[in-house]
This record gives structure tokens, sequence and C-alpha cells, in this order.
């Protein structure tokens, strides 16, 4: 990252006489506006769901992926789904269990689901054309008011307040020296993001995009880089010595949890070409098998996991080595059936697990 030059950076904020305090005159709007604008122009990552020949469903499909998941993780995911299902109808043409399936490692692998929802609902509501008003975008499934908002900036250019956690950090930094955002978002957020955003459609979907680049690259949550930053001279943070969060992110834990099982299970079940033994599944991941290609399968074909190659792939092994209790793994499995991201097929001691149809 440059250092920031001289050109970069702007006075503090003032606030607007008769507003309370805290929210910005006109003036200094402008001025962050010219800022963080021309410092993404010179530094924004070079991403494929920016491109100028973008199309909507390709902003749609990265926002649902980029919901949880860091852009290097994406970046390859998302490529293959363009190229797999260029158009909303190509993917809702295609089995649930592929969207599944090709959702990789990406995690909350419901979104995959949510997104082949999305996308059918597009198809059949919209004749394929992803909506670009907010209320219609509401409706499709697992379209929240962030998302919504997001699609409507990044793909349609339209003006609208996106507020996702980057851009709440950088606001809460430089206008109201917060270190890091509250767990919740407030009314007096939302306020501050409507004032700031500017009148016209593109430059408002600009400064969207700016600001969240800012705190994605500069202005991160755990080491900002405020010697990089075009907004050093007016951050009420910086200024105030960059004070203590009040309260600290909890962060999500992930070793031993039913979620880390969850995954480890998918991963076998999405790898797999077969249906896969559920009773074998069971005892791989309570680590009493470890290979599932042995006699207890129909030589292999049924986990899909590698034919007969005696050493066991690596789902399965990471599978195994979670060693979880019977019970918890096959509630892990119910779960997954519940989700709709496994189908269970037949009964007993012959019931097989695979992607759903
Ligand atoms: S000066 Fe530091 S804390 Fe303030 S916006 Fe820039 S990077 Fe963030």
């Amino acid at each position: 990252m440059t250092q920031a030059g001289p050109e970069d950076t702007v006075a503090p904020v003032r606030p607007t006489p008769g507003t309370g305090g805290g929210l910005p005159s006109p003036d200094d709007a402008g001025a962050l506006h010219e800022t963080v604008i021309g410092w993404y122009h010179r530094h924004a990552r070079d991403l494929p769901w920016r491109s100028a020949d973008r199309t909507a469903w390709a902003v749609m499909v990265s926002e649902f992926m980029l919901q949880q998941t860091p852009v290097v993780r994406v970046l390859p995911v998302w490529e293959e789904w363009l190229r797999r299902w260029p158009t909303p109808a190509a993917l809702a043409a295609a089995p649930s269990g592929e969207a599944v399936r090709a959702w990789g490692r990406l995690g909350y692998p419901r979104r995959a689901l949510r997104l082949h929802a999305a996308a059918k609902a597009v198809t059949e509501r919209h004749g394929g054309h992803v909506p670009a008003d907010e209320e219609a975008l509401l409706a499709l499934p697992g379209v929240g008011s962030y998302t919504a908002a997001a699609i409507a900036a990044f793909a349609h250019g339209r003006r609208t307040v996106v507020l996702d956690t980057n851009i709440r950090r950088v606001f809460g930094r430089v206008l109201r020296g917060e270190a890091l955002p509250r767990p919740s978002m407030t009314v007096a957020e939302t306020r501050l993001a409507r004032v700031l955003l500017p009148a016209d459609d593109a430059e408002a979907a600009t400064w969207n995009v700016a600001v969240m680049e800012l705190g994605a690259l500069v202005c991160t949550a755990r080491s900002p880089r405020c010697d990089d930053c075009p907004l050093a001279a007016r951050c009420a943070w910086l200024a105030a010595g960059r004070p203590a969060p009040e309260h600290q992110p909890t962060g999500q834990a992930w070793a031993g949890t039913m979620r880390q099982l969850r995954g480890a299970i998918l991963a076998v079940v999405r790898e797999a070409h077969h249906p896969v033994d559920l009773e074998a599944l069971v005892r791989t991941a309570t680590g009493t098998t470890v290979d599932l290609t042995g006699s207890d399968t129909d030589g292999g074909s049924s986990t899909g996991t590698g034919g007969t190659d005696s050493s066991p792939s690596g789902p399965l092994r990471t599978l195994s080595a979670l060693g979880h209790d019977e019970a918890r793994v096959r509630t892990a499995l119910d779960g997954l059936a519940a989700d709709g991201l496994v189908a269970l097929d037949g009964a007993g001691h012959g019931r097989m697990v695979r992607l759903p149809d």
C-alpha cells in the first residue's frame, strides 16, 4: 500500500450546526467523498465482480459468497460458479445439490441453497433478470437488507445506504472516535450513513464501495494502518490516541463445534459421486473406521471417495480425526438433512446419504 500523500489528507470533520453534533456538514461530506473516492481509484483491488462488463447476476453471486467469507477464498469459487451458471436461469435449472457441491469450502453452506432458491425466484418472478428495486430484492430467498442494498448499489448503480462491517468500522472511527462498531446496528449509524451518501447515483455507489475497500485494506479491525490512510488527518479515533474498544467481538469458535462436524460430514458427501452409506459414515465420524472403502461398503463406490484406494481421502481422514461421539454425529446428520443440505434415502441400516436433488 502506498503511503498517503499530502493531497490525500483533509481537515477534521466539523459538525453541522443544529444537528446535535456528530453529523458532518455538506462541505465536510464533500471533502470526504473526494478523498475516499480518489484513494479508491488509485488503490482498489481489481476484482471481477467490479469489472465494467459485470452482470447483475455476477454481483449477486459475489454478495452471497462474501457475506461471511474472505475475498481470497471466494474468488476461485465465484469464477467456477459463473462459468457453470452464467445466468440465474442456468443455476435454477441445476439440482440444488450441485450448488452445495460447488460451494466447496466457503463455509455456511446454507447460503448455497439460498442462492439456488433466489436464482429460481429471479427466473420465475423477474424473467431471469436480477431486479434493481430493493423491495423486490428483499423478497428473494436469502436476501436481507444489507444484501439487497449491496446488489442495488453495486449491480445497478442505485443510490442507497450500504452498511457492512467495514463501512461501519470506518465511519465509527473517523466520525465517532469508536474503535469498533457495536454488535447491532444503531439508528444513529444509519442516519450518519444517509447524511454522508452523495446525491448522485453513480457517486453514491462508488462511495459505498470505496469506504468498504478502505475498511478492508487499510482500516482493518485488528491492525489499522493509519500511516497509509487518506483519512488520518481527520480521524477522531486516531486523534484520541486509538482508545481500546468498549466491547470486544466474541469471535466464533470452530474446533470441536457442531459446525465443524457438520462441515466435515458435508465435505465427505460433497466430494462423493455416489450416495454414502450412513452407518459407515457414522463409524468414520466416531473414529471407529477410518477407511470407508473397505468391506463395510460395496467396494468403495458407495462412498465415492476414490474407488478402492486403500488410503482414506482427505475429507474422510479429517472427519475421522474429529472423534465425536455417535449421538453427536447422528444429530449433525439429522441437522444437515433438516436444513436440506443432504438427503437421506432408505431405512434402518441401509440408509444412504447424498446431496439433495
Ligand atoms: S486513520 Fe486509522 S483508524 Fe482512522 S480511518 Fe484511517 S486507518 Fe482507520
